[in-house]
């Protein structure tokens, strides 16, 4: 059958095509051990779940307001008071079915043709496809490792046109882990003073950070910074809670307005079910975080001390997130069954055939240098994924 034009953008998620080859390879009975996951490895906290029964049983199971119920609304509200020291309305506020569903609902209201949006690389997969099914056009911005994954000043003046609509920024990120101090973010904001550019905060790693960093983003570096920016946050990350899907943005009332009328014509409100869990995530007992966050920390120090016991990897430490960013391109021109690899994709390859290791091709994310593994994942997983990493590398030609 004939498709629509907006079929020309879509690409396969790269970081799905892994996981499903690996998860084949593991029905032939090959014992693969996955570093692609791109969710905490923990189970959503009782409260929550007993929130959502509760909600089932008191037959809160019907529609509700399209963009959340007031009392959701304020849960919002308070936690970024609570935590984040901002102030918002309720008419500034909207619950989501997950994230990723706020962030194209977003560039659905926001961009048009002749658009640019500048996205830092390594990027998050999904930012480029959601701002061209906007029909914008993404601008990748590189950034280096010696700058910590990290926009400057300069690489953000540099990438600035009169056709320049908003700068997509994920602190900390998915897939570096690199983290912007308030410092950092208020540099940024002196190269955008004066102009409308709008800056969209990925904050869905805000409650993963380690070494005592201290999590900042752009709506809390000044007034005029706190009017551009529009913050995105969800569930998944912070307590475990990918499945049930919940994200919000806090913003300008005229975008959460727009934004409301998108999502009443798509799907309507998010499961009337996870928005009582998502209160009681929101405003019940914290101690999740810290415990969760706590293992994550034991894991990376692990897992970053071993990629750098291996000759040929080097990896920087992530002060946030789930994930470590290893360059490997010092081995590319090594040879694997006699044919060199020479890119992120042969060596994600190379390892899911030799060492039975599945990891993601930093090329998916914009850096085709690096790859990226998940620490989500168990210490003795981590442990066995690493000595087979370091036998499988030990034979390269
Ligand atoms: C996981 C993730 C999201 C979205 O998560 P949802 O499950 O849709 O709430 C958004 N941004 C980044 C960078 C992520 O890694």
């Amino acid at each position: 059958m004939k498709l629509g034009p907006l079929t020309r953008v879509l690409r396969p998620s790269p970081t799905l095509a892994v996981t499903m080859r690996a998860k084949a390879l593991q029905k032939e009975g090959r014992d693969i051990i996955g570093f692609g996951a791109g969710e905490p490895d923990f189970d959503t906290p009782d409260n929550i779940k007993a929130a959502a029964i509760r909600a089932i049983r008191e037959g809160f199971t019907k529609y509700t307001p399209v963009g959340g119920i007031d009392e959701l609304k304020d849960a919002v509200i308070e936690k970024l008071k609570r935590d984040n020291g901002l102030a918002y309305k309720r008419s500034e506020i909207i619950v989501s079915t997950g994230a990723k569903h706020t962030l194209f609902n977003m560039a659905q209201v926001l961009f048009g043709p002749g658009d640019e949006v500048i996205i830092p690389a390594p990027y998050w997969v999904s930012y480029p496809d959601i701002v061209q099914l906007a029909d914008a056009t993404p601008v990748i911005v590189d950034t280096t490792e010696e700058e910590g994954f990290k926009l400057t000043p300069a690489t953000l003046g540099k990438a600035l046109t009169a056709r320049t609509r908003a700068l997509i920024l994920n602190s900390p990120s998915n897939p570096t882990g690199a983290a912007y101090t308030r410092k950092e973010l208020t540099a940024l904001a002196e190269t955008l003073r004066g102009t409308e550019i709008i800056v969209i905060s990925d904050d869905i790693y805000e409650k993963v950070v380690y070494d005592g960093f201290v999590f900042a983003n752009m709506a809390t570096v000044s007034e005029e910074m706190k009017d551009k920016t529009i913050l995105v946050n969800g569930l998944s990350k912070s307590h475990a809670m990918t499945g049930w899907r919940m994200g919000y943005a806090a913003g300008p009332e005229n975008v959460i307005a727009a934004m409301t009328e998108i999502q009443s014509q798509s799907t309507s409100n998010p499961a009337s079910i996870v928005q009582k869990a998502a209160i009681e995530a929101l405003l019940g007992d914290q101690a999740f975080i810290p415990m969760m966050v706590t293992e994550f920390k034991r894991r990376r120090d692990t897992i970053v001390a071993e990629l750098n016991a291996i000759p040929g990897i080097t990896c920087s430490t992530p002060q946030g997130a789930f994930y470590v960013f290893p360059r490997v391109s010092a081995l590319y021109g090594r040879t694997f069954r006699g044919k060199p690899i020479t890119n992120s994709s042969e060596f994600a390859e190379f390892l899911l055939e030799e060492a039975n290791v599945a990891v993601i091709a930093g090329g998916a994310f914009g850096n085709d240098g690096h790859i990226r593994l998940s620490y989500a994942t168990s210490m003795e997983l981590i442990v066995e994924g690493m000595k087979r990493i370091a036998r499988a590398v030990a034979a390269l030609g």
